[in-house]
């Protein structure tokens, strides 16, 4: 089966103030649709297109050399995207459970993660992404990739993301990503996020 773009699990309005309702319809329903279908045109006729997504970034070497670049923009737009849409809708606040005390004994606290995750989202030249993963030894981490690679390529577990491409804040923020990246945390979903840890 072909890969499908997932329906949001909120109505779009749902993130409001943070996100506003226009751009998370243009983001989901247009930029992460194209995402979808340019994977599918990627891998058509190929074993990939049976495959999970996760699974093929984790193995990206294996993808033959002709397609690879489409399916690290494209797999990696729809993995990165289906992750960010399942951990907002909700209403921000502490972390809670294993990842909780994770955050607190690697960063001090949601304070301390916010601020290098932030800066993690400033720093990133152009787009990508700002990002909490799990490294192979099971540690946390915050970093930052480039355009829509994911963390899955360097064998890291991505935990949090935040889409740092001016298409998910400019209608509402313009040049202000720092503003845009500061609202963000008022809408997660802590529940989603612990599960990813
Ligand atoms: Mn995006």
């Amino acid at each position: 089966m072909a890969f499908e773009l997932p329906p949001l699990p909120y109505a779009p309005d749902a993130n409001e103030p943070s996100i506003d309702k226009q751009t998370m319809e243009i983001h989901h329903g247009k930029h992460h649709a194209t995402y979808v279908a340019k994977l599918n045109d990627a891998v058509k006729g190929t074993p990939f297109e049976k495959k999970k997504i996760e699974e093929i970034l984790r193995g990206i070497n294996d993808v033959p050399q002709n397609v690879r670049q489409a399916v690290i923009n494209n797999g990696g737009g729809h993995a990165n995207h289906t992750l960010f849409w399942k951990i907002l809708g909700g209403k921000g606040g502490q972390p809670g459970g294993k990842l909780g005390d994770a955050i607190k004994s690697t960063f001090g606290g949601l304070d301390g993660l916010k601020e290098k995750v932030n800066n993690a989202g400033v720093g990133r030249f152009g787009s990508g992404w700002a990002w909490l993963v799990k490294t192979p030894d099971g540690k946390l981490d915050v970093t930052s990739t480039a355009n829509q690679d994911s963390p899955l390529m360097q064998n890291q577990v991505p935990i949090l993301g935040i889409d740092v491409w001016e298409h998910a804040y400019y209608l509402k923020y313009q040049n202000r990503r720092p503003d845009y990246l500061k609202a963000v945390w008022d809408v997660f979903n802590w529940k989603e996020i612990e599960k990813n840890f």
